[in-house]
């Protein structure tokens, strides 16, 4: 890809008055210094805190020298990075990233602008695909996330605002207080008028977006044994994530997962006490935080005595996979926690494993397969959700057919704390999925369910989305096609 493809609309100058440098990849080695290409992304509508440390980096877990040397600059990962398509910018692509990083660690100083071109990295992992070399960005991006959020002073404003989302998103029992407020205020009719009025486009941007990716509070709780035993033969003792978002507001995604493994001969334990896995606060550089919920996490599923733990959110079992690695330190957890993370299986994965039992009834829907992030890109997994669907007769499964390996812009918490990238994302994502011209979107991940059934009402189409088990849950029981996604 030239650097002329990045759409002209795209690109910085056109939203912030910037002078990028577009990246000629055709040159191939090679990268541009840092102050040439700062401007542009930086000066998008953030509020800088002024302060710059120097060293860039302290002596705890700075990104790896070496992981940084596997880096050959060939510029191969640059067309799958969503940043890079959105702004051609060198230092907002992984190669410059990865430059930054070295110019880090060799006492450049951390500064606003730096800081700014880490923050706007999804942690989609595409560029980690793409790699011919295999550098291990997802490391060199976890290390320095971590030590952005330790040692760079946000402006209050920021600080305030992330701190609000870690302290309600990680933890269930909060969420569900949000439940009966957001079911007035939906069901009345105000959620529908506020959107028709205008009003949102005068909110500010993280505000707008909060309100634009809650999610419909569903109509039936539909509750989960803390025991399911398998139908018929027990072929595996499987351990199940509730999850924190899936859990408040998703509840009939994991009663259809728990349906689907115990269809399939498993026996499912769903620990009711299991808390966040900490997933969210690992990929926003919270270490301490995700080093104490991933300690609770083990301990809980150790205690179900299981054989896999099976999981049906993409971020939180691509983390789940790294739990090794987060706890590497710890005398206690290190060992357990490679353990646990052996145990880690996607549902689809784990069906793909044990192959299907149950029938699978027709379903005659046509239905498009978005593939999120952290399931394609972090944990390799993009077969097993198809077969799983190519299973069920009568349904019709279709591709993305443009940029399917490009992130969706919702990416954890990234909607919410970088609303106008992760905007121009999901806008691009919808009119990709609108092309399949399908009638159902079916994905793996909650979080890409809100985000591109948000940017679908934008251009004022209702389509509705599932998840990979709810689909596979509703052919095994023989649920109408008609009834899918709405809860
Ligand atoms: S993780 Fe995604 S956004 Fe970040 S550098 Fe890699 S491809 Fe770009
Ligand atoms: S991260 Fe990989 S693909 Fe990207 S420039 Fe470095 S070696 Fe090339």
């Amino acid at each position: 890809m030239m650097a002329e493809d990045v759409p002209a609309h795209n690109r910085a100058d056109a939203q912030a008055g910037g002078a990028p440098r577009l990246v000629d990849l055709a040159q191939g080695i090679g990268v541009a210094g840092a102050e040439e290409t700062a401007e542009a992304t930086v000066g998008l509508h953030h509020p800088a805190s002024g302060v710059t440390l120097q060293p860039a980096f302290d002596a705890h877990h700075p990104p790896s020298a070496a992981l940084i040397g596997d880096c050959v600059h060939c510029g191969f990962c640059l067309p799958s990075c969503p940043t890079y398509l959105l702004y051609g910018e060198e230092m907002d692509s992984p190669r410059g990233r990865i430059y930054l990083m070295k110019e880090g660690l060799e006492g450049e100083a951390l500064s606003d602008t730096m800081a700014r071109h880490f923050d706007l990295c999804l942690g989609c992992l595409a560029c980690v695909t793409a790699c011919p070399s295999g550098v291990q960005y997802e490391k060199l991006l976890s290390a320095t996330r971590q030590q952005v959020e330790r040692r760079y002073l946000r402006p209050a404003g920021d600080r305030l605002f992330r701190e609000l989302i870690f302290h309600l998103f990680p933890y269930p029992r909060r969420l569900r207080l949000l439940l009966l407020p957001l079911l007035l205020y939906q069901r009345s009719g105000t959620q529908a008028a506020v959107r028709r009025s205008g009003l949102l486009d005068r909110l500010p941007a993280r505000l707008r977006t909060l309100h634009e990716v809650a999610p419909a509070v569903p109509r039936g709780w539909e509750t989960i044994p803390a025991w399911v035993q398998a139908r018929g033969k027990e072929r595996m003792r499987v351990g199940m994530l509730l999850g924190c978002v899936q859990r408040a507001f998703f509840p009939h995604v994991n009663a259809a997962t728990v349906r689907v493994l115990a269809a399939d001969g498993c026996s499912v334990a769903t620990p009711l006490r299991q808390g966040c896995c900490g997933a969210l606060s690992a990929h926003a550089g919270r270490e301490d935080e995700a080093i104490r919920l991933a300690r609770r996490t083990i301990q809980t599923f150790e205690r179900a005595g299981a054989d896999a733990v099976a999981v049906n959110v993409a971020g939180c079992g691509s983390h789940m996979k790294e739990y090794g690695h987060l706890l590497r330190d710890d005398p206690v957890f290190a060992e357990r926690a490679l353990r646990f993370s052996a145990m880690v299986r996607d549902a689809s994965e784990l069906l793909a494993e044990i192959g299907p039992v149950a029938e699978r009834h027709s379903l005659p829907v046509t239905a498009v397969y978005h593939d999120a992030c952290h399931l394609q890109h972090g944990q390799g997994i993009t077969r097993q959700p198809r077969e799983a669907l190519r299973q069920i007769p009568r349904l019709v499964l279709k591709e993305v057919p443009r940029e399917r390996e490009i992130c969706c812009g919702s990416a954890g918490t990234y909607n919410l704390l970088e609303p106008d990238a992760a905007r121009e994302l999901g806008d691009r994502k919808a009119r990709n999925v609108l092309a399949a011209e399908a009638q159902v979107l079916v994905t793996g991940n909650p979080g890409c369910h809100l985000q591109i059934q948000a940017a679908l009402r934008r251009v004022g189409v209702a389509m509705p989305a599932v998840h990979v088990m709810e689909l596979i849950d509703a052919s095994i029981r023989g649920v109408d096609g008609e009834t899918l996604g709405r809860h």
